[in-house]
């Protein structure tokens, strides 16, 4: 008689690479891996080229608080992040092997790191025999996924918007309901922000996390997005979503954002707003090199200027506008998008600064930086990228008296100025002596000769001959 050793079949084993898409909701790659695999192995590695130098102490508080978050929700699930340090390819190798993983699950995103980072772990799968699978990451609609005709992207606005607004999107995933883990594996340490960052976090930064994004969601839903076309321009109401910190980590999934809000409305002044942010996502994928050099270059001979760099940083230029942003900036991570414009062109326009600089002063503080949005909108306010205007330059005060009538934006940021009433806070010089307090310094510059400077300096770049003449 022959006896037979019934055959169990092991346990199908993925590993889910988490990046910038820190939720449980609306996550396909791991809603994939949890319907295919028995069992799950979720990943976040902690990259010291992308968090070292101890800069940008904003962000990491956040990314530290969505981990924490992640954590809690996977466990929740019967599961946990796993967390390491070092390379992401040989960390995510690593464990696959230890965990017997056969594939691994990842996130495609945008940025010259992420693709090479995308191309190094493809390769070592295939050495390693381990499959492969990704997913398109941030955004609502993938770059790439709608081109013009002739052309690989969009590099205006206006007509990606059309073709953006009527493209259906993927389902969103459904919140997987529970999640196995491998037994024996070291779930690894959550370190402190402080422990990754020099700098100290600002105080009024917001939560990281899907479960303070999905908190926000909700009520923007429900209470912000009716009142967002009237009020998103008018700074002192502060009456945008602020979910950009959220999307920019994938707390909050772009697709269930723009699905819900459709089912809402239709063609919505903020459904045009999430496609500028994938059309900045498809810029950047498409021109890698944007996010250093300028994508139409004009030319231009940038001011170097320490001092106005400066002053211009910390809040101190006497244009209280421009100041506010900045203060704000600094104070929250935050910027409302009317005064970063105006913060934006007034240093590359009035100052004639490199918008480099802007950038990188702007990417240091914002908890929303992101490289695709960052540099985009940089150059688009310095006119060297996607603006079909490139030399129009917004007059602070004109800004301030049309998106801050009443002035209390301004006083809100610039104490130095509580003193003025109304729309007087904008024009400090023209205040009666003792008003305004004697800290508060004068005027930089005076925009409109500046203005003519910057003017006359982008049509000199154009005409060198007829200039030198
Ligand atoms: C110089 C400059 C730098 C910027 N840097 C960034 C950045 O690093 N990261 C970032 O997310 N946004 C950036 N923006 C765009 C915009 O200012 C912010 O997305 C917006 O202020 C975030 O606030 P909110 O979430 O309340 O926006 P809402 O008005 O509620 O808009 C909803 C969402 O749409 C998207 N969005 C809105 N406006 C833009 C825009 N102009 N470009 C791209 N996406 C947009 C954001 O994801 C935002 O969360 C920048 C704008 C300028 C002018």
């Amino acid at each position: 008689m022959t006896c037979y050793t019934p055959v169990v079949p092991l346990p199908r084993t993925a590993l889910v690479l988490f990046t910038r898409d820190l939720r449980v909701h609306d996550h396909p790659a791991l809603a994939e891996a949890i319907r295919s695999s028995d069992l799950v192995v979720p990943l976040f590695v902690l990259d010291p080229a992308l968090l070292g130098g101890g800069a940008a102490a904003n962000r990491i508080a956040f990314l530290v608080e969505a981990l924490g978050d992640l954590r809690e929700s996977l466990r929740s699930l019967g599961g946990d992040l796993l967390l390491r340090r070092g390379d992401p390819i040989e960390e995510t190798l690593r464990l696959a092997t230890a965990a017997g993983a056969r594939t691994v699950f990842a996130a495609s995103d945008g940025s010259a790191y992420a693709r090479a980072r995308e191309s190094r772990l493809a390769s070592a799968c295939r050495d390693a025999r381990v499959e492969l699978r990704t997913f398109p990451l941030a955004s609502a609609v993938p770059p790439g996924a709608l081109v013009p005709a002739g052309d690989d992207h969009y590099r205006v606005f206006t007509p990606s918007l059309r073709r953006w607004s009527a493209t259906r999107l993927r389902p969103v995933a459904p919140r997987p309901a529970r999640l196995r883990l491998p037994a024996g594996l070291d779930p690894g340490e959550l370190p402190a922000a402080s422990e990754l960052s020099r700098g100290r976090p600002s105080p009024g930064r917001p939560r990281g996390g899907e479960t303070a994004g999905r908190q926000r969601l909700e009520r923007w839903l429900a209470e912000g997005l009716a009142g967002y076309e009237a009020l998103r321009d008018d700074l002192a109401a502060d009456a945008t979503s602020r979910l950009s910190p959220y999307l920019h980590l994938g707390c909050v999934s772009a697709v269930e954002l723009v699905t819900r809000v459709r089912e809402l409305q239709e063609r919505t002044e903020f459904e045009r707003q999430l496609a500028w942010r994938d059309f900045f996502g498809q810029l950047l994928a498409a021109n890698p090199r944007s996010a250093r050099e300028s994508l139409r270059d004009r030319g231009d001979r940038w001011r170097d200027d320490a001092e106005a760099l400066e002053r211009w940083r910390a809040g101190l230029t006497g244009y209280p506008l421009v100041d506010a942003a900045m203060r704000q900036l600094a104070a929250e991570g935050f910027v409302h998008n009317r005064a970063r414009l105006v913060a934006g062109s007034f240093l590359a326009k009035t100052l004639y600064l490199d918008w480099r600089d802007g950038a990188r002063a702007f990417s240091e503080l914002l908890v929303d930086g992101d490289v695709a949005s960052n540099v985009g909108n940089w150059q688009w306010v310095a006119g060297t990228g996607a603006d079909t205007r490139p030399n129009r330059i917004l007059d602070p005060l004109a800004q301030a008296r049309r998106f801050d009538p009443r002035g209390a934006y301004a006083r809100r940021w610039v104490p130095e100025l509580a003193g003025l009433p109304g729309a007087t806070v904008h024009e400090p010089w023209r205040a009666p002596a003792g008003l305004v307090a004697p800290e508060y310094p004068a005027r930089i510059v005076d925009h409109v000769a500046a203005a003519a400077r910057f003017r006359a300096a982008r049509e000199a770049r154009r005409s060198p001959v007829a200039a030198e003449a």
